[in-house]
């Protein structure tokens, strides 16, 4: 027998295509596509589609916020991620301003190495700090970190003269920024006039970040990566404002992309209003809009105006959400997503025939993997590491608490029901996840080197 693994009888899609056929998985990679194989070990998938592994490329596991962090750590965030069908991740370094870039990548990989079940990368964050140690660049990217986080809000907000020179930095290493698109100065003030007029309650959240303002930020580091001739990439886009400013300036050959988020798609402004601790929990930023720019990102996905879907998943207990109760500026940000993102995105979207299931694949998994940089994963081709899924299209599931596997007790999707989801998670030739059941490990996961 050639092969160690034949995945038999599926419809393999891909983001270009559909098609039947079987695949030969040898060691850790796809070997073969063809007709009839035989391997050591088979799995039948008649009546199931097969996808890539699905790819999300904006996480914050074990994210520490203040005094507390984000409540799924590498071990408990990537096998829920599994479950739902991903297979590859890429989280977050934030240096602290006494350490280099480097040292501060190697101690997040110390954290994640011995805890992630599936493959995985990191974003390197530029903050304030980071805009004197610019020259470290080179070195990071050479280490595997080819794309910069940088921030238009927060503690980590970027003035425009530090963007401009950070987008210069990046560009001359050949990286990739990501950046999350918010006016700062705006906000900043309408939270402290909300909060002198005694409006400390969660529904003042969305209407202190006004979709208005979003758009300004993103239509600003556009024109700045524009400005030096940088890539872009915009993280979790909320509304109309951006996605317009996105179409507008890849209509004119300007290399920007852009991500939304499932809480942008399945919530809307109002879940915000509900009582008590109810409205802290989905708080997040930029905030969850009204039902007409959830219709419109819908819309943008369909028509291939918004590029990608990851999750941003950082999930916090209802505890620590509460603590914000009193003043809503206080609440930690952040909802859980990370492993009903790819199913979901099935159902919702290609179900009631919103987009194809080769635009779900290339949404999910395609573009994504190319965007971070990504060369062997994302596809189901000869080559590339067999990162799989066999995925039921008629499988029901109901989102809760108790049906999810992330740490945390609470999901903004409780009640959603779900038509299909995984029932084979494959990564790097191994069954990880099968009919409900983990079989991976901490640890098998591998930080992965990516590179443009
Ligand atoms: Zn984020």
């Amino acid at each position: 027998m050639k092969y160690d693994l034949v995945i038999k009888n599926g419809t393999i899609v891909t983001a270009g295509q559909s098609y039947s056929a079987d695949i030969g998985v040898i060691g850790e990679q796809i070997a073969v596509i063809d007709q009839n194989l035989h391997g050591r070990a088979e799995i039948d998938a008649q009546g199931k589609l097969v996808t890539p592994g699905a790819v999300d490329i904006h996480v914050h596991m074990e994210m520490p916020i203040g005094e507390i962090v984000s409540s799924d750590d590498f071990f408990t965030g990537t096998r829920a991620a599994s479950y739902g069908g991903t297979t590859a991740i890429v989280d977050f370094v934030e240096p602290d301003p006494d350490e280099s870039m480097l040292e501060a990548l190697t101690n997040r990989r110390a954290i994640a190495d011995p805890k992630v079940t599936i493959d995985y990368g990191l974003h390197m964050t530029i903050g304030p700090v980071e805009i004197d140690k610019l020259d470290q660049l080179p070195e990071v990217y050479e280490a595997g970190c080819p794309s910069f986080k940088l921030y238009m809000a927060y503690g980590f907000c970027l003035s425009d003269d530090e963007l401009m020179v950070a987008m210069e930095a990046i560009r001359d290493v050949n990286g990739l920024p990501v950046i999350h698109t918010e006016n700062w100065a705006v906000i900043t003030a309408l939270i402290d006039r909300s909060l002198s007029k005694g409006r400390v309650s969660p529904s003042w959240h969305p209407r202190c970040r006004p979709a208005v303002m979003e758009g300004e930020a993103a239509g600003r580091a556009i024109d700045i990566a524009t400005l030096v001739g940088s890539r872009l990439h915009i993280f979790h886009i909320t509304c109309e404002d951006v996605v317009d400013r996105l179409s507008a300036a890849r209509g004119k050959g300007i290399p920007v992309t852009g991500e939304t988020c499932p809480q942008y798609l399945f919530l809307t402004q109002d879940i915000y209003d509900r009582p008590s601790v109810e409205g802290a929990l989905p708080v997040c930023s930029p905030p969850i809009r009204g039902k007409k720019s959830q219709e419109a990102l819908w819309r943008a996905l369909g028509q291939g105006n918004l590029q990608i879907v990851s999750t941003d998943h950082c999930p916090f207990t209802r505890a620590e959400k509460a603590t914000g109760l009193g003043d809503f500026s206080k609440i930690p940000g952040g909802v859980p997503s990370i492993e009903m993102r790819f199913p979901a995105l099935y159902s919702s979207g290609v179900v009631p025939e919103r987009i194809t299931p080769n635009q779900w694949v290339d949404i999910c998994c395609t573009t994504p993997a190319r965007i971070a940089g990504f060369d062997r994963k994302g596809d189901i081709a000869i080559g590339f590491d067999a990162d799989i899924v066999i995925f039921d299209p008629d499988q029901r599931v109901v989102l809760s608490e108790e049906t999810l596997h992330e740490e945390v007790d609470w999901t903004p999707y409780d009640g959603l029901m779900i038509q299909g989801w995984p029932q084979v998670t494959i990564s790097r030739g191994e069954v990880i996840v099968e009919d409900g059941v983990f079989y991976g490990r901490a640890g098998r996961g591998q930080f992965v080197s990516r590179h443009f």
